[in-house]
């Protein structure tokens, strides 16, 4: 039997208890034949902790020494899981990124995972060993401390299978796999048993939480067959995979909302080449990252130009357009904190027609006004008032026959 990588996540280490659980399943495992890499996130509420340490000493934290003291919260949780396997009678020994080598670039607070050297891993899986690695973190060509961005581990995870050619990835959390929408805002959603990495990358970027995206373009990239699993239940969870024939039959496989983006609004842009290179340009040197951008058709030479950045970058976009205004000639900046993106996702839509209007017949039906609208091959997001996310969830995952009873079958 081949490698299994599992990745716990802050709840599934939550407490002591729960660490021992965490210890108990990768032994199950190895019981198999498997031989087992975990990796771990910090204890539930930790890196937040940590971060709240660094905003109390300086509201403009140096980056470098940010990620010093936010990647300390997996080196504890690495180390407890490793003696609690101990503890069980098992054999573990804990990694940093710096013991593994997950070597990144040097852009502090999402770095990008460059290459691995998976040498000592194996070394220890080799000798029979669990090898606990931390999530999240990595080192740079010089051996600073990066970090990956909230939600790392899922991408340490993956990058480390690939590396491995583990045959799988199992990514443990608090729910039990990947939902056709939020239960939280959205009570008829249910769990699907697949999904191809193509829609859950659409749903991660969309604002779906359960893995970061990088994890999935890693998993997509190398064939690794992902799982999303809770860490509290035997369920099966939903397997992340390649796409088939069945998967193509169903129009619309999820719906995902996203209330953590913001609008910008510049008006009477000049009508010139090189205009929304140097807007865009500006705002990418600041490493803001921008997602729907909509421009209107000229008139007399000037256009509007919106586009959307995510909510906490909001106050950071301004000051770069403000800086721009007087060599562009804009005659103003506008911004909107108080929108949602709401998005339907489905492989299906690629053979499948007017899939779009029926969601904005939807969206009218509900009086909901669509502020911008954006397309894929296999999505369609508006933007609305953030005060109609629900109502917007809601409304389409019954038109597309996603509520529980009425699919029952389907795919579940
Ligand atoms: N501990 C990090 C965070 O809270 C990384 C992770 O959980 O994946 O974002
Ligand atoms: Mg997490």
């Amino acid at each position: 039997m081949g490698c299994l990588v599992q990745k716990y996540g802050g709840t599934s280490v939550g407490d002591v208890e729960r660490i021992r659980n965490v210890a108990r399943r990768a032994l199950k495992a190895r019981a198999a034949g498997h031989d087992v890499v975990l990796v771990v996130s910090a204890m539930a509420g930790e890196t937040n902790r940590l971060l709240g340490l660094v905003r109390a000493v300086t509201p403009t934290p140096n980056e470098r020494e940010q990620d010093v003291v936010v990647a300390t919260g997996e080196q504890v949780a690495v180390g407890l899981v490793a003696l609690a396997i101990q503890a069980e009678g098992g054999e573990a020994t804990s990694f940093l990124a710096h013991q593994v080598r997950i070597v990144t670039d040097a852009v502090h607070g999402k770095a990008r995972i460059q290459h691995i050297d998976a040498g000592a891993l194996a070394q220890t899986l080799r000798a029979g060993r669990v090898a606990v690695v931390a999530g999240f973190q990595g080192t740079d060509d010089e051996g600073n401390i990066t970090t990956l961005g909230r939600g790392g581990s899922d991408t340490t995870a993956v990058a480390l299978a690939a590396a491995l050619g583990a045959e799988a990835c199992e990514i443990y959390t608090d729910v039990l796999g990947v939902y056709t929408a939020d239960p939280n805002i959205c009570p008829s959603a249910r769990k699907l048993s697949r999904i191809s990495y193509e829609e859950m990358l659409e749903l991660a970027s969309l604002g779906a939480k359960v893995l970061q995206i990088r994890s999935v373009e890693f998993a997509m990239k190398y064939r690794v067959p992902l799982w999303v699993k809770s860490s509290f239940s035997e369920d099966p969870g939903t397997l992340v995979c390649a796409e088939d024939a069945a998967m193509e039959q169903v129009v619309v496989s999820g719906i995902a909302h996203d209330r953590n983006q913001a609008r910008i609004t510049l008006r009477d842009v000049p009508d010139n080449p090189g205009v929304a290179s140097r807007i865009f340009g500006a705002l990418s040197d600041r490493h803001i990252e921008v997602d729907i951008i909509v421009q209107t058709a000229a008139r007399e030479g000037r256009a509007d130009l919106s586009f959307t950045v995510n909510k906490p970058d909001l106050a950071a976009a301004r000051e770069v357009m403000a800086s721009l205004v007087g060599e562009l000639g804009i005659t103003s900046v506008e911004s909107d904190g108080q929108i949602a993106k709401v998005s339907i996702v489905g492989v299906g839509m690629r053979n499948h027609a007017g899939v779009a209007a029926r969601m904005f017949r939807v969206l009218a039906a509900e009086g909901i006004n669509i502020q911008m609208i954006s397309t894929s091959e296999i999505k369609v997001s508006c933007v609305v008032d953030e005060k109609y996310t629900e109502l917007a969830v809601r409304s389409l995952h019954t038109e597309f026959g996603l509520d529980a009873a009425a699919s029952e079958g389907i795919r579940g």
